[in-house]
């Protein structure tokens, strides 16, 4: 079966070749480190590492890349307001970034690398770039010059004369040719942290940033460049203007854009003060699981409607989904295997794949997941189901969760050695008629989720649903 990405420059589902054999380079625009991520930026977060899983589930060899901004004009405005130096305040936000992502299993990538560290790549691409004649200084900034970049606009869809300044281009404070133009290098100004280096003294510019750290840890030509949505124009417009110019080689192969998130069906927002963060999702009690479950569960290029209401469905849902594998896990049974199981827990992995593959469709994926527990159910409910089948389901359950990364499983060898105990003192108390003791424990259980069944071989617990 062969994985097809919806390409974002050419506006289709390609069939995804990597320029190198198993071999797959990913950049994924990072955050910029000035303040708590929000759900939307960490929507765009486990989208690129379900992508990655997935990726790896098809047995490519990933290396992933994702910039840190700890140096752009909102880093530098925040520290300064309050009174920290650039590296101690953006340092304090990486933590929570690195926290923010641990709480939401997103394996960690290979490369972390932040702006301040990597200022003479930026430099030597902005050199060449002048070198080519595809930028220009005025009064100490260096900007990219649009006209010279035939393919401006390509990716955005936008035809470049229609740029117009404000709603489309930052109309920053710095005098450039063209309105269209975006600065490469920020010429020094009073009070913000500089670097003196060849092209004189400043600091780079955002887009350049991206362009140079892909270049120096994934080559000059990149498999795979995530971002969101809202990335795509200006950010990742420059980022192709920067690179291509500098290299004269594509860019990015396959370029994938997750969509926004809406609260309550509003863009989150300062003014609307609807901007939610990973800490609010726990304070009211949800596990980030469960935040997760709601982000790989729903289409990377739909819009999310993220609701109370919606995560808290989830939340019951992801734990029903628990309580399943765990039952599959613990489940014993005399009964023989049966040929229909076995054609079913093939199709749904067959199905899962075929979903996966086009364009990671996980609500499809997802579908025909529930619909193996739905017919599953009923046969672990009476015992029908053989203890081979059971463990074929659970292991396709696992396979599924290395790429979705939901579940949490208690423990089995800890629980069940604590109910054993509690079965045995159980039995101990009935002997020696202690009927308070005795309901006392199997209440203790029951509160505990543990149902005992009293039966002719002894005492059997099970999960109760
Ligand atoms: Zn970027």
């Amino acid at each position: 079966m062969v994985l097809k990405l919806y390409n974002t420059l050419s506006g289709e589902k390609e069939v995804f070749v990597p320029l190198k054999d198993k071999f797959a380079g990913v950049y994924s625009c990072g955050p910029t480190v000035y303040g708590f991520a929000h759900i939307g930026n960490l929507r765009a977060y486990v989208f690129a590492d379900m992508l990655r899983r997935y990726l790896e589930f098809k047995g490519h060899i990933v290396r992933q890349v994702m910039n840190l901004t700890d140096l752009d004009d909102k880093t530098i405005r925040a520290s300064k307001e309050q009174g920290m130096s650039l590296r101690e305040y953006t340092d304090k936000f990486i933590r929570f970034f690195f926290e923010d992502i641990d709480l939401l299993r997103i394996k960690k990538a290979d490369i972390y690398p932040r702006v301040t560290e990597h200022i003479s790549e930026m430099v030597s691409m902005i050199k060449i770039l002048l070198d080519k004649g595809y930028a220009y200084r005025k009064d100490g900034s260096i900007y990219f010059k649009v006209s010279e970049f035939r393919d401006y606009g390509k990716l955005a869809k936008i035809d470049p004369s229609q740029i117009k300044p404000g709603a489309t281009v930052e109309a920053d404070e710095y005098e450039k040719e063209d309105v269209r133009d975006f600065a490469l290098w920020k010429g020094k100004k009073e009070g913000e942290p500089f670097w003196a280096t060849d092209i004189g003294e400043g600091r780079p510019g955002w887009h350049i940033e991206c362009s140079a750290m892909s270049t120096r840890y994934l080559g000059n030509t990149i498999d795979i460049h995530t971002g969101g949505v809202d990335n795509i124009f200006p950010h990742h417009q420059n980022e192709i203007a920067q690179s291509e110019a500098a290299t004269g080689k594509k860019f990015v192969l396959y370029w994938m854009h997750c969509e926004h998130l809406l609260v309550d069906n509003k863009k989150m927002s300062k003014s609307l003060g609807n901007i939610i963060n990973l800490r609010e999702v726990l304070n009211r009690g949800y596990k980030t699981e469960v935040l997760r479950y709601l982000f790989v569960s729903s289409h990377y290029r739909s819009k999310l409607n993220f609701t109370w209401e919606s995560i808290s469905h989830a939340s019951n849902t992801l734990d029903r989904l628990n309580q399943f594998v765990e039952r599959l896990r613990d489940y014993r049974s005399e009964t023989r295997d049966s040929e229909e199981t076995a054609l079913l827990i093939r199709k749904t992995a067959e199905k899962f794949e075929s979903e996966m593959d086009n364009d990671l469709n996980s609500p499809g994926a997802f579908a025909a997941i529930f619909e193996l527990v739905g017919r599953i159910n009923p046969v672990l409910e009476d015992g029908s189901l053989s203890a081979g089948d059971a463990k074929q389901v659970f292991e396709l359950m696992l396979k599924f969760d290395a790429i979705s990364s939901i579940l949490t499983l208690k423990e089995k060898a800890e629980l069940s050695g604590k109910i054993e105990t509690l079965i045995t003192e159980r039995e101990k108390a009935r002997k020696r008629k202690d009927f308070k003791l005795a309901d006392e424990i199997r209440k203790r259980l029951e509160d505990n989720g543990i149902v005992l069944e009293d039966t002719s071989e002894g005492v059997r617990w099970r999960k109760k649903f």
